[in-house]
């Protein structure tokens, strides 16, 4: 049951916060909180470039 827990949980590459819920891409975790954040953010909003930034780290992680 925890080794379940382990594989579905993860530290979020976004909010730094270990959360059971998320996406997993490649190497990285990602919470649907902030999943859900992303979508809704704006373009013109000022944590667009914040989130858009994380997203490359993924991108940079899953093709290196
Ligand atoms: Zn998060």
């Amino acid at each position: 049951m925890e080794e379940h827990h382990e594989r579905t949980g993860g530290t979020c590459i976004v909010c730094s916060t270990h959360k059971e819920l998320g996406i997993r891409i490649y190497q990285q975790f990602m919470c649907t909180d902030c999943e859900r954040e992303i979508v809704q953010t704006d373009v013109q909003d000022a944590k667009y470039p914040f989130y858009i930034d994380r997203m490359k780290q993924i991108w940079l992680s899953a093709t290196s």
